[in-house]
Formats: C-alpha cells, structure tokens, sequence
C-alpha cells in the first residue's frame, strides 16, 4: 500500500534505506530539522545541514520515486545556547523560498527548560511572520506529559496560530486527547524503544478515531526501524480494519495536512 512518512530523519539513512522504503510503498516523507547527536558549533554548521535538507536529500530521495520534503529550526536540545538560537532563527528565512519546505520544525521542548520556551516562543513567530506551518516534537518519557501541556498551553495563548496548520509528533496515550481536543494535528512515532508500537498505534486509532491523526516512523540514527509504517498497515490488516480507513490514516491524513503548505505537490499515485 502507498504511504507517506511525515516524520523520518533521512541524512542519517543509507541510500539502500530509501530502496527498501521505495519498494515498502513509501511515495513521499519529510524530514524535520533535529539534533545530530552532538551540538553544532556556529550558524555555519547549520546553513550546511540546510543545505543537504534542501538540495542533497531530495535528489537522493527523487532516484528512488520518493518525494522529499523538510522542516527547518535549531531543536530543543540545542536552545539552551540562546544566542546561536537566534542565529539560526535570523537565517532560517533565505530556506523558506526552497521547494521542498513545508514549515519549522522539529520545534519543541526537551527538559522544558526556560531557555527552551523562550526558543520555542520565537520559532513559533517565525513561522507566524512567514506564513508557515509547524511540526512539534514533544519530550520523551518522564518528561511528555507536562512538556506537551506546556507547548499546547503556549501554542493556544498565541492567537494568531492557526491550529489545524500545526502537528504535534510523538503523542502517547496520555497526550494525545489535549493535542487533539486543541484542534492540532497528532502524530505517533512508531519506535522499538522507547515511543509506541504499531499494537499502541492501532489500540490509539481504534480509541480516538481516524480524525487529524498520522503515524511516523521518525527513522533516525539511533534505534529506529524506517519500515515502521509498513508493520503499522500490517498490524491493521490482521485486526479487520478496512483499507479506507489505513490509507486515511498513512496516505490522505498526511496529504491533507501537507497541502495547506503551497510547495506540497500531492504525489501522483493519489490523484
Ligand atoms: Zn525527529
């Protein structure tokens, strides 16, 4: 079945991932901006890492019949350095113009420090000031339930943010009625780990219902499996549920949400 990944870190995946993904059914992801495992040392480092966002990943993607889209910030776990935050947040807008940009993200909180807050606050009027829709990471564990509480408590305060143009990622059982009950968009990170498996995915479907939800793989450098989906569809098939409803959930709900940015082009198969 075709599917889209909203959420995949693919500058730390092979080119043979893309090949699988490609032959698993994947016609589109995007990548959101995250940490590289070690704090970047100046503004530089971070025109560079836009740069392959922009310009590398896409052709890499685009030889296997994938469309690659992204999401431009400094993340959470590098906001503590408020002065690089800045630097980054002046440059982001020579990015915006690129085709492959969908928004800012991944935006969010990872120790709900001040210094997080006060970053998050200022990406989110970026976004505002330039029209662009946002992609939210929320912390892990121990730290999910008030951290999400804090972002959407920020998030609804702003009232020039239009809800239905933001997703909030890596919703658990426990945060995920307040994401979706605020009138933003939820995503499930389908982890080996830590996050939530395709049976919790499916359970969480199943209880909330198809409406503004999607399901990601957030493949990355760590433990992670880039055929997350797939296992997720596979999980859905053996309980009975209906090919409708899968492809709303891993094809539509992705695509409706995409196209409120103009630079999403909804991939062919689906038309
Ligand atoms: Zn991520």
């Amino acid at each position: 079945m075709d599917y889209i990944d909203p959420h995949i870190h693919m500058v730390s995946r092979t080119t043979d991932d893309y090949e699988t993904l490609a032959r698993m059914g994947c016609i589109a992801m995007s990548e959101p901006a995250f940490w590289a495992g070690f704090d970047r040392g100046s503004v530089e480092s971070f025109r560079d890492y836009f740069r392959q966002l922009t310009e590398f990943e896409p052709k890499r993607a685009a030889q296997f019949g994938i469309q690659h889209y992204t999401w431009l910030c400094i993340n959470a776990k590098e906001a503590e350095n408020v002065s690089l935050s800045r630097e980054v947040i002046a440059m982001i807008p020579e990015f915006l113009s690129a085709s492959n940009v969908l928004g800012i993200g991944e935006i969010g909180l990872n120790k709900n420090t001040k210094n997080e807050s006060t970053i998050f606050l200022e990406h989110v009027d970026l976004a505002v000031r330039y029209g662009q829709q946002i992609l939210i990471h929320t912390p892990h564990l121990e730290d999910k339930y008030q951290g999400t509480k804090m972002i959407v408590d920020m998030l609804v305060h702003d009232t020039r943010v239009d809800r239905s143009r933001v997703l909030v990622d890596h919703v658990e059982e426990h945060t995920i009625q307040e994401v979706l009950d605020q009138g933003f968009w939820a995503g499930m990170t389908l982890y080996p780990v830590t996050k939530c498996t395709p049976a919790r995915a499916a359970d969480m479907i199943e209880r909330f219902g198809p409406e503004r939800l999607m399901a990601n793989s957030a493949g990355d450098w760590g433990p992670s499996k880039p055929t997350a989906i797939p296992d997720l569809i596979m999980e859905l098939k053996r309980r009975g549920h209906s090919r409708q409803l899968i492809r709303k959930i891993v094809c539509e709900n992705p695509c409706e949400f995409f196209s409120q940015s103009k630079n999403f082009k909804a991939p062919s198969a689906l038309s």
